[in-house]
């Protein structure tokens, strides 16, 4: 039965993705802990997605986790658990390196290396992509002609704004074909525009900051006013305060990565069911195929 007034515009299914990584492989922490000592880190992340899975669950909606291999590598049965529940396992490379801190044949090798323990955990065939740390930008478009080539059907690797330590800011807000004449589409992060400024409003540090009616309002407008989808994203980490506080960081990165984290469950439950969310997999299936390359 549908109680929705008549004139109330079909819902749209915004995109819900879960960057699948623990506290200590973040960007913000990359001078403080070396990759060599990652393994002597507490492990926190098979029970944090745990957790997510429990809200989604109660919400009824399914997502995509863009996973590190380095992750299922360490917990492949967390992986299968998250397939088994309905949900898209998509790749988020293998330690978190930045695709321009890479040449091609390096990131190649992180693809496919990633791909193959991603899909030997999950069972399921790897089709999504996204960069650590939006590191796809008007530097190394050829990282789209490797994903293309590769056969992925989407990326979500691009932040079309100005930001710190990422950002593409001519990049277009709404899926696009970067590569001319193949299939491949990529899904850029949401961003909302306050005048003439874009504003970040897809997740992650952003959501968790900033109070929730923001993020409630730039949605709304994504949806209502531009008729498009949102693509949100955040981490297991973040709906866990009992994790170890990294202390050598700096500040600023300190403030980012522990501010709200125990609001963080709550906020993400208004969230869900303030709007319709689903799986990348399936909005990438949905773009227009004359949808027109835009950046290369
Ligand atoms: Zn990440």
């Amino acid at each position: 039965m549908d109680l929705a007034p008549a004139s109330q515009p079909r819902r749209i299914v915004n995109g819900l993705s879960v960057d699948v990584e623990d506290w200590f492989h973040v960007g913000a922490f990359e001078n403080t802990i070396a990759r060599g000592e990652w393994d002597a880190c507490d492990f926190r992340v098979e029970r944090n997605v745990d957790c997510v899975l429990a809200l989604f669950d109660r919400a009824g909606v399914k997502a995509t986790f863009f996973t590190l291999g380095w992750v299922a590598e360490r917990v492949p049965q967390a992986i299968r658990a998250i397939a088994d529940a309905g949900h898209e396992i998509a790749s988020h490379g293998y330690d978190h390196q930045r695709v321009f801190t890479m040449d091609r044949a390096a990131f190649a090798e992180d693809l496919r290396k990633s791909r193959e323990i991603l899909e030997d955990a999950s069972g399921q065939a790897v089709t999504g992509y996204r960069a650590p740390s939006f590191s796809i930008d008007a530097r190394n478009l050829w990282a789209f002609e490797e994903l293309a080539q590769q056969g992925y059907a989407y990326s979500s690797s691009v932040a079309p704004i100005a930001h710190d330590h990422y950002g593409w800011r001519e990049a277009p807000r709404f899926a696009f074909r970067p590569v001319e004449g193949a299939p491949l589409v990529e899904l850029p992060v949401t961003t909302a525009m306050l005048g003439k400024r874009r504003m970040a409003a897809g997740g992650g540090g952003f959501f968790r900051t900033l109070p929730y009616g923001f993020s409630r309002w730039a949605i709304n407008q994504v949806n209502r006013e531009e008729g498009q989808p949102a693509i949100f994203y955040f981490h297991p980490w973040e709906v866990d305060p009992g994790q170890p506080r990294v202390a050598g960081a700096p500040l600023r990165s300190r403030l980012r990565h522990y501010t709200n984290l125990s609001a963080m469950e709550a906020k993400l439950e208004r969230l869900l069911g303030d709007f319709s969310w689903g799986r990348i997999d399936a909005i990438a299936h949905n773009v227009a195929p004359d949808t027109q390359a835009e950046a290369a």
